[in-house]
């Protein structure tokens, strides 16, 4: 039985049982928060030589960057920003 009729597929549901979320690390300050509250930021260095990246394949420049999870009041202080994924979560952060 479908929860809703909405034409699209939900992601991130908020699926595990109370009590049993999956905790994460953010990267930020490095407090235990659920998975489901956390925004996922990539970071990495930037290479601006233009010698490098003429030598450096562009297809692995994105394995310098790093994912990394980031807890809710980081995420406002570092002003990321994950618009759109709940309707609740758009009103914030504006
Ligand atoms: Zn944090």
């Amino acid at each position: 039985m479908p929860v809703s009729e909405a034409p699209y597929t939900r992601k991130w549901q908020h699926t595990h049982t109370r009590g049993h979320e999956s905790l994460v690390t953010c990267g930020y300050c490095g407090r235990q928060v659920p998975k489901y509250k956390t925004f996922i930021k990539f970071r990495g260095f930037r290479i601006t030589d233009p010698t490098v990246l003429q030598q450096v394949d562009k297809r692995y420049i994105h394995t310098f960057s790093q994912k990394i999870y980031v807890c809710p009041s980081c995420a406002r202080f570092h002003r990321i920003v994950q618009r759109g994924r709940t309707a609740r979560k758009k009103h914030l952060f504006r």
